[in-house]
């Protein structure tokens, strides 16, 4: 689960990371309220989304008065902030954040994430930060210094150092990067984050280190027992198809393509994904329902699938071990009724119960296409996808 700019540099000032005072805005009069009351001559006004690359898309300005604040964050109210990280249609600004601008000397790259090789909390620095960490590790790849973090023994103050030096900082910044860098790692494993990043952590013209924009992202599975964190997901920055089938316990990934799938077992899942490609279609989501597949779980399914208006076609898979092809074939019936689908509806059983679930399917006098083998049923579905399209 992801969360904004503003809430991530609020957890990571508890832990002890400095960040430059702001405040949140909910529309232009607020912004415009929040930089009088921060006073100086300069501030930074972010667009609060749930994506990097803002400065790039006209997310974030550096104003000089009060009177441009507003009416820069009157041009973001209301919109969409189209990213290289978002998709076409962009992210929903909501929420304007407006803090006191830095005068920067030098800007540096700071990411906690987990590593899943050596299955540990890995540090990556580098003293040239300000881009995404994609194009510095093409453009600057030796800039970059890494550090892995021995679980047993925690982050050593050594550690920290070491990578202070690494990038060449000197003097008073060496203390302030050590204390920053900790402060990350404690925020990380006490929370159960998943990334830590900020990008830039900028040493200013009077020598100290503040990070200017950060970002946080945690363990969805660890949420049941961080109900502090849960109380910051923003739905309006989440795929409504996405948060849509997570509320119903389906693992959904929203794609590109047009034939929606309905498949238990995330292998499999992949498997009718790759067969579809083959046969030249492109799917439009992978979902996996799992394993004891009720007709209600299989309806859901369908819900689900539907939500997304490019779906042209759709594709049943499910191999039953543990589930049972005539509960399945239940379900699809069901759904097929309750939805009103008028789109082709191509299903393959195979395992337990295949003879009663192609029973069903068979007497149930709906236009089911049906199929014996996954490549058989993901040609079938790029054929029925074409009969739509002529
Ligand atoms: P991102 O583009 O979504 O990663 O948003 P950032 O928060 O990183 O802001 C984009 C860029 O704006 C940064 O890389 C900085 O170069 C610049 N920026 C942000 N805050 C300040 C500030 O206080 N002063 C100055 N001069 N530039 C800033
Ligand atoms: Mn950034």
């Amino acid at each position: 689960m992801d969360i904004h700019e503003y809430q991530a540099k609020e957890i990571l000032a508890r832990f002890g990371v400095p960040v430059p005072r702001g405040g949140l805005a909910y529309s232009p009069e607020q912004a415009g309220y929040h930089a009088r009351e921060l006073g100086g001559d300069a501030w930074v006004v972010k667009a609060q989304v749930h994506s990097g690359g803002r400065g790039e898309a006209g997310g974030v300005k550096l104003c000089r008065s009060e009177e441009e604040v507003r009416e820069f964050a009157a041009t973001l109210f209301g919109h969409k902030l189209v990213t290289k990280q978002t998709d076409a249609n962009g992210k929903d600004i909501f929420r304007v954040w407006v803090e006191a601008a830095s005068d920067i000397e030098q800007e540096l790259y700071l990411g906690l994430v987990l590593d899943r090789k050596s299955e540990r909390i890995m540090i990556v620095a580098s003293g040239h930060g300000g881009m995404e960490i994609e194009d510095l590790a093409h453009e600057d790849p030796d800039s970059l210094r890494r550090m892995v973090v021995d679980p047993a023994v925690g982050l050593a103050e050594y550690q920290s150092r070491e990578l202070a030096f690494s990038l060449g900082l000197r003097g008073g910044e060496i203390a302030q990067m050590v204390n920053t860098v900790r402060a990350c790692y404690r925020a990380y494993r006490d929370l159960d984050a998943m990334m830590v990043e900020i990008n830039p952590l900028v040493i200013t013209k009077s020598g100290d280190l503040v990070a200017l924009d950060a970002k946080m992202s945690f363990d969805t599975n660890a949420l049941f027992r961080r109900p502090q964190i849960l109380e910051l997901r923003d739905r309006s920055q989440e795929d409504p198809r996405e948060s849509n089938a997570e509320d119903h316990g389906l693992a959904y990934v929203g794609l590109d393509g047009d034939i929606g799938c309905i498949i238990n077992g995330a292998g499999l899942a992949m498997a009718t994904m790759d067969m579809i490609k083959l046969a030249g279609g492109e799917p439009a989501n992978f979902l996996d329902i799992g394993g004891g597949a009720s007709p209600e779980r299989v309806a859901q399914a369908f819900r689900t699938v539907l939500t997304d208006a490019n779906v042209q076609v759709i594709l049943v898979n499910i191999f039953a071990g543990i589930n049972r092809c005539d509960w399945v074939a239940e379900g699809v019936v069901q759904a097929y009724k309750s939805e009103g689908l008028t789109l082709p509806v191509v299903v393959r059983l195979a395992g337990t119960n295949v003879a009663e679930g192609r029973k069903i399917l068979e007497q149930s006098g709906l236009p089911l296409i049906t199929a014996d083998t996954l490549a058989e049923a993901a040609e079938k579905a790029v054929e029925a996808r074409a009969r739509q399209a002529a």
